[in-house]
């Protein structure tokens, strides 16, 4: 048998009404509470009703900072991190899609370590960060089980991530009550999120015998969503299944990381505003292509769990799914490639890539 290391750090809790079930996960991590979400998500999707009902039954002191941008950048965190160090907080609670959960890993550094944000993506901080409890509202990116937070680094035009044993949450309550105010839009965008997580995580040169089980099982309970997705039928159990492929996803990467559909699909969001999980599934079909030579098994594996014969088959799901509205021309494109090729996800890619590589995918998908 194969060497691995398999780390997961966070105590999950699932199901309708977990948080409220297991309120002294919450209390017992402190007196004062920073509360991290977006603008909308906390509100909406009922999140943080329950656990301002929650703090203020047990008497912890609280503040909500709301102002998470999508795709957070270094300034945004800062101000969060600043926040949350002036409120002289015990601990985070994360509440929303990947933008804020991952925010809240950044705050949790910040809070105790009075440093420029940058250095959060070369992990230079020495003072443990505050303990986090994460409450996801979307179901994709799995940021409520891994070590990592994605942010934009404008200096750069592009998005970085900082990986830290520290920073998975402590709890998750993945409840998918907080996911049925999404959006369709947003529902679609955040399962192929979640899809390319497994892909990548499946695909991907530091795979391990464990993590391959984690992405399999995605992809074999993603299977059961394709059809509720396409035809718009995302009734509660579709939204709970989903979820619970989003964690399962998110538990692969907490192993492997991703690989170059991310790394490219940064670039379409930086540029173009193209919602995270829709800008890896656009290159999603391209990316398979271009692996299938190097990892014909695997590949083959990725289709027969999602039940689909070829990767043509694949190519007309997504089709169904998302498709392109912008426009790109040679030189963005090329850009883009540039920018990727320098991600450090890209040398985990199965088959070894070079830019001229990055530029074909993204064209062929793209143009
Ligand atoms: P998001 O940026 O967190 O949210 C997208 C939109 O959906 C926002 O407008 C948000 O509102 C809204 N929203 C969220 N939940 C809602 C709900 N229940 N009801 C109504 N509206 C809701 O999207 P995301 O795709 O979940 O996260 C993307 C970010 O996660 C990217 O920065 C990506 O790089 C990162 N990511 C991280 C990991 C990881 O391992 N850590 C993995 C993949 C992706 P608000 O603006 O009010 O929040
Ligand atoms: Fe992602």
């Amino acid at each position: 048998m194969t060497q691995f290391k398999f780390q997961l750090g966070t105590k999950v809790f699932f199901g309708k009404d977990c948080m409220l079930s297991n309120k002294s996960e919450i209390i017992k991590l402190g007196k004062r509470a920073f509360i991290v979400t977006g603008k909308a998500s906390g509100k909406k999707s009922g999140a943080l009703n329950d656990i301002v009902e929650i703090l203020e039954a047990a008497g912890i002191e609280y503040t909500v900072f709301d102002n998470v941008e999508n795709n957070p950048s270094l300034e945004n965190v800062k101000e969060g991190g600043n926040a949350a160090a002036g409120f002289k907080a015990d601990f985070i609670i994360g509440i929303g899609g990947g933008s804020p959960l991952d925010a809240s890993k950044a705050i949790a550094v910040l809070a105790t370590n009075d440093i420029d944000p940058i250095k959060l993506i070369k992990l230079e901080f020495s003072n443990k960060p505050l303990p986090i409890i994460a409450i996801p509202t979307t179901a994709g990116t799995g940021s409520e089980v891994t070590a990592a937070s994605i942010m934009t680094v404008k200096d750069l035009q592009t998005k970085m991530s900082f990986v830290h044993e520290d920073v998975f949450p402590k709890v998750a309550f993945i409840d998918a009550k907080y996911t049925q105010s999404m959006s369709y839009e947003i529902a679609v965008s955040t399962a192929v999120d979640a899809l390319s997580h497994a892909i990548e995580g499946y695909l991907n040169k530091t795979a391990t015998v464990m993590s391959d089980f984690y992405a399999l099982e995605t992809l074999r309970v993603f299977r059961n969503c394709i059809n509720s997705l396409i035809e718009n039928k995302l009734d509660y159990d579709a939204r709970e299944r989903l979820l619970y492929a989003s964690m399962l996803a998110g538990m692969t990467i907490a192993q492997t990381g991703t690989t170059i559909a991310h790394g490219m699909g940064y670039s379409l969001t930086y540029f173009k505003g193209i919602q995270h999980g829709k800008a890896n599934g656009l290159l999603l079909t391209e990316y398979l292509k271009y692996n299938v030579d190097v990892a014909k098994e695997k590949v083959q594996n990725v289709l027969s769990a999602l039940n689909l014969k070829n990767i043509d088959e694949f190519g007309a799901v997504m089709g169904k799914l998302i498709q392109n509205d912008k426009e790109f021309s040679e030189d963005e494109l090329k850009f883009y490639a540039s920018l990727a090729i320098k991600q450090r996800s890209t040398l985990k890619n199965l088959r070894t890539v070079t830019e001229e590589d990055m530029y074909v995918i993204l064209k062929k998908s793209l143009v």
